[in-house]
């Protein structure tokens, strides 16, 4: 190892506090360390290369250094990096809105900027509840989640997320969200048969709300797969029949498809594998390439001019951040638009996806793979201790953190989520390079489950 590692190292225990880290473990550990990139590879300051397999957590599109989208950032930063959004306008930010809307599922009008998927599911819950008191009902207030939803980290995203070990330990903090099952098909929570249940899942929903719409706001969602909570897959149809269930019960629907947005599902975004158009629909991850932290939490008008009024009616929006509609940000998402238009990419993901779903049929040879999900480039593989069974790792075993930090040492960065290894490449990998990615990806569970092979401990990623 260089000097260089070394001085960097000590200074990165001495002086930083990792999100999602346990700093003991990443203390006692050499961290991996990024100086650069190039495609879909990272280098680390010692010089090695890794396949960047989970895109840098979900939102790299077409690799690293492209360089269209380093050149509209440059071209931006000749003109200005930013000014503010409150109350006035910039170019960037008008052109990028009307990009939006063009892609978007058709009804979504409006774009309200902000810049990550956290704050853009906060203003989603904030528009939801005022929109009911615009429209003389305030006494809608509450909402309905998913069991095991992740809507990001601050205080109104956690309380409709549902993940214990994330959001535990903040529970008196939040305000109480109702909870319904989402289809986790593999492990069935009404223990029906996914071939002939009829979404009889569904049915907790149409209660809930039939019993409740006099309160709820808004009902959110993860459409078509729920992410963090493992690369859950929703059967298609489904997605359909929330939209259906909030419409009758008067109730709004949120679409979180900050992960699921901008082609990784294989459509622009997961809401036209169903044809839904959600009231409101929040987006973050892939909208800027993965270059700069951009939000945006789109509403139809329908919601847009219940917040129209005189002065005086303070029916106004009341929220805002410092670098709302930033426009190096605007800029490089318009690049970023344009490439997928340019390049086919949704289309050529679709595609491409189908390779990868053939090569992931030989890992069910695999005595510890339990359950394959994949839609388009969102891919989970839940490992588990007996297949017929479907008993599962010990969360104490680490199985799919294990598994990451071998795939690492053979050359691909992947972050799991508990037993599940998850595998997002980025959007604009080639074949060739998605086969080389697999086969790391194989070798990785292979070693990990089948041949004990123990893992170095050093310059490797820190998981929980
Ligand atoms: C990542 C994610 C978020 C949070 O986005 P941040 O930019 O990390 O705040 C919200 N919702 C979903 C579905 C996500 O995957």
């Amino acid at each position: 190892m260089t000097t260089d590692y070394q001085t960097l190292s000590e200074k990165s225990k001495q002086y930083l506090w990792n999100p999602f880290t346990q700093m003991k473990g990443y203390h006692e550990d050499q961290p991996l360390i990024i100086e650069s990139a190039e495609g879909v590879k990272l280098r680390d300051v010692t010089g090695r290369e890794y396949y960047d397999g989970v895109s840098s957590v979900w939102l790299n599109v077409h690799g690293h250094r492209v360089p269209e989208l380093d050149e509209a950032i440059k071209e931006q930063l000749g003109k200005i990096a930013h000014s503010t959004l409150l109350g006035m306008a910039n170019v960037p930010a008008i052109e990028l809105a009307e990009q939006i809307i063009r892609v978007a599922p058709q009804g979504l009008q409006k774009v309200f900027y902000s810049d990550s998927g956290a704050t853009s599911v906060e203003i989603a819950i904030k528009m939801a509840f005022q929109y009911w008191q615009h429209k003389g009902k305030p006494e809608k207030q509450s909402f309905v989640t998913m069991n095991n939803a992740y809507h990001g980290d601050t205080i109104g995203a956690v309380s409709v997320g549902a993940i214990d070990i994330y959001h535990k330990a903040y529970s008196k903090l939040l305000f109480r969200s109702y909870r319904v099952d989402y289809p986790y098909c593999y492990r069935c929570p009404v223990s029906q048969e996914p071939s002939s249940c009829g979404f009889a899942c569904l049915e907790q929903v149409e209660s809930l709300l039939t019993e409740k719409a006099g309160e709820i706001a808004a009902f959110i969602i993860e459409p078509v797969v729920q992410g963090a909570s493992g690369i859950i897959t929703m059967p298609s149809g489904f997605l359909k029949e929330l939209r259906k269930l909030c419409t009758e019960h008067d109730v709004l629907m949120i679409c979180d498809e900050v992960a699921t947005g901008f082609g990784r599902t294989g459509a622009m975004f997961a809401c036209d594998h169903d044809g839904v158009t959600p009231d409101l629909m929040c987006v973050a991850k892939g909208l800027t390439g993965g270059y700069l932290p951009v939000a945006a939490t789109l509403a139809t008008d329908e919601v847009y001019n219940a917040f129209l009024g005189s002065y005086e009616e303070k029916k106004t929006f009341f929220h805002g951040h410092s670098y709302t509609g930033n426009q190096l940000g605007c800029a490089v998402a318009l690049a970023n638009l344009k490439l997928f238009h340019d390049r086919g990419l949704v289309a050529d993901v679709a595609d491409k996806s189908g390779h990868v779903a053939e090569r992931l049929e030989a890992f069910s040879s695999l005595k510890s793979v339990g359950d394959i999900r994949q839609r388009g480039f969102m891919i989970g593989i839940e490992l588990v201790k007996d297949k017929a069974t479907k008993e599962e790792y010990d969360w104490q075993e680490k199985i799919g953190l294990l598994v990451s930090r071998r795939a690492c040492e053979l050359g691909m960065i992947l972050r799991p989520l508990g037993n599940v290894v998850v595998f997002m490449p980025p959007l604009g990998s080639t074949v060739a390079e998605l086969d080389e990615m697999i086969d790391i990806l194989y070798k990785a569970i292979e070693d990990i489950t089948e041949k004990g092979v123990k893992t170095r401990g050093e310059g490797l990623p820190h998981g929980l």
